[in-house]
């Protein structure tokens, strides 16, 4: 079943991989909006949101988690108008 374009944040499962490589996140388009809350006890910060783009690894201000975006199929821009509510 697919979550559509509204569901943000990064998979759980890249949570393990962290303190060894970027966070590969997947997306369907060329960049997508996501979410690091850090990692788990201390290390964990309020969410910070940012746009990922392919091509573009970013890492977060607040605890350098450095993700990158994983293009799945043709890529190309989002879809929709970016608006939320
Ligand atoms: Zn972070």
């Amino acid at each position: 079943m697919r979550t559509g374009q509204k569901h943000f944040g990064v998979e759980l499962t890249n949570w393990a991989i962290w303190y060894q490589a970027p966070a590969i996140v997947k997306s369907v388009y060329d960049k997508r909006i996501v979410g690091c809350p850090g990692g788990e006890g201390e290390d964990e910060h309020d969410v910070v949101w940012f746009w990922l783009e392919k091509g573009k690894p970013h890492e977060c201000p607040v605890c350098s988690q450095c993700f990158k975006l994983d293009v799945v199929g043709p890529g190309g821009p989002p879809d929709g108008h970016g608006d939320d509510h």
